[in-house]
């Protein structure tokens, strides 16, 4: 045993209790993975792996009185439920390769804890710790962490051909931990990133969404851009991108990787950051001064942010969200309260007020002596907008003074008409031309009933 861990966090009496019967059946158990070294980060684990030398129908037999779920055991997992929340207990194991799935394909039982955590990918999630805060750390992972340093357990090239998820998970990390991958393992993720291929697209896509929401998710993606177009080699043509524009002081990839570091951690303002100038390449023309211009990107940024999120399996709400952004975000938006309204009705007040995120991010990218005052116009549309907002403005025919029944009362025939009246009726509120009053609106649908 090396060193003491001071625990800032309490470990979850659920927790405490599997170690302890383990302990007391004559097993070793420890706290180990993710949740040991983000207490050495200082940071509240999320979950509490354990690993154990007892063997799985050992472990059950220990828990014999609580809830116990199987489904992991195939693989040594028996997962129990200690008041109400469900730890994973792992006996001591090495595995075989992974396939698809999130687990390996097969594993094998070992009889010690350093064998375990040699499967382990990074040394930083290759520790244990008992709960007198002991470590087992045979690898240097306490090191690692101080330093804030990504390290492959034993040799990086083969660790990563062994599961190319790693890859992934090597620029997670880096990304979210704001950590620097060490040298020698720097260069095999560059040199094993084909093992990407090999990987189920909804496997890489959890590790990019956590990737592009980290605090270093633009380092990340600059210095390895390599491994994002093994997956989306769309990506390709925008990283050598040059744009000779006023607008633009930066090549395409800089631009992106600038506006979406100024975009909120969020996972569809990233992505729609990330393929927003995705169709730039194939719109760039040269116009006789030597300027580029990129006319029509952003439909056909549009088109290929569809098919890339696609590819990489996204939910459709998601994907529809991005690809509306990535479609509107060089539209341009006036500050004038009735152009707001049309916006806030066709887009819904979330999606006008992300596309406010994108554009605000997006000049933030450009040559910032170009762009104070379209920022300064942004800042007054999103104050108008929340204003609209609270004021609960008329948005939609929901929040119309009058309904179906009043038009019909008014003597327009029931059918069809009916809503292209109310539709009328709604573009006039929105556009301020009549108040959302019923008498200002029965008197204007008086107006276009026939006699
Ligand atoms: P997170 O904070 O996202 O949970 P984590 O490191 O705990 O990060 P998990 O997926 O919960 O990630 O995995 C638990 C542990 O299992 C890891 O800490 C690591 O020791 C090991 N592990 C997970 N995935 C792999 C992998 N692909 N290859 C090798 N070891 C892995
Ligand atoms: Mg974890």
């Amino acid at each position: 045993m090396k060193g003491w861990c001071a625990v800032k966090f309490d470990i979850p009496a659920g927790a405490r209790h599997i170690l302890q019967t383990l302990a007391a059946a004559g097993h070793e158990a420890y706290l180990v993975g993710g949740c040991v070294r983000d207490l050495l980060r200082g940071v509240p684990p999320h979950d509490w792996d354990i690993c154990t030398s007892a063997l799985p129908e050992e472990t059950e037999r220990c828990f014999a009185d609580r809830r116990v779920i199987e489904t992991g055991l195939k693989h040594g997992t028996v997962t129990v439920v200690e008041e109400g929340e469900p730890y994973e207990i792992t006996t001591y194991r090495t595995e075989g390769p992974y396939s698809d799935s999130r687990r390996p394909d097969f594993v094998c039982f070992v009889p010690n804890l350093e064998e375990d955590l040699a499967r382990r990918d990074f040394t930083m999630n290759a520790i244990a710790m008992d709960l007198q805060g002991n470590l087992r750390d045979p690898y240097g992972s306490a090191d690692d962490i101080k330093s804030r340093l990504i390290r492959c357990v034993g040799e990086p090239d083969q660790r990563f051909q062994e599961d190319g998820l790693r890859v992934m998970r090597a620029l997670r990390f880096a990304a979210v931990f704001g950590y620097e991958i060490e040298e020698r393992t720097a260069r095999a993720v560059h040199e094993n990133r084909a093992m990407l291929d090999r990987v189920a697209a909804e496997r890489i896509n959890t590790e990019l969404c956590k990737l592009l929401v980290g605090q270093n998710a633009g380092e990340v993606l600059w210095q390895y851009p390599d491994v994002f177009c093994q997956f989306w080699p769309e990506l390709g043509p925008l990283v050598t991108l040059e744009q000779n524009n006023p607008w633009h002081c930066w090549g395409g990839w800089e631009h992106t990787i600038r506006a979406l570091e100024e975009a909120p951690a969020d996972v569809t303002l990233r992505l729609a950051m990330l393929l927003h100038d995705i169709g730039k390449p194939a719109c760039k023309s040269t116009d006789e001064k030597g300027i580029d211009h990129f006319y029509g990107h952003p439909a056909v940024s549009a088109q290929l942010a569809d098919k890339m999120l696609r590819a990489l399996k996204f939910d459709n709400k998601t994907r529809e969200r991005v690809v509306l952004l990535v479609e509107r975000h060089d539209v341009q938006l006036l500050p004038r309260s009735q152009v707001i309204r049309r916006w806030l009705n066709r887009l819904s007040p979330e999606a006008f007020f992300q596309l406010l995120d994108i554009k605000r991010a997006d000049n933030m990218g450009q040559a910032p002596e170009k762009v104070r005052d379209r920022l300064a116009e942004l800042d007054v549309i999103r104050a108008k907008a929340e204003r609209i907002l609270a004021e609960r403005q008329c948005l939609t025919l929901k929040d119309l003074a009058v309904n179906g029944r009043d038009v019909i009362a008014a003597g327009v025939a029931p059918g069809p008409e009916v809503g292209q009246v109310l539709e009328g009726l709604l573009g006039q509120v929105l556009s301020g031309s009549i108040p959302n009053e019923r008498e200002a609106l029965m008197k204007s649908v008086g107006c276009q009933v026939p006699n």
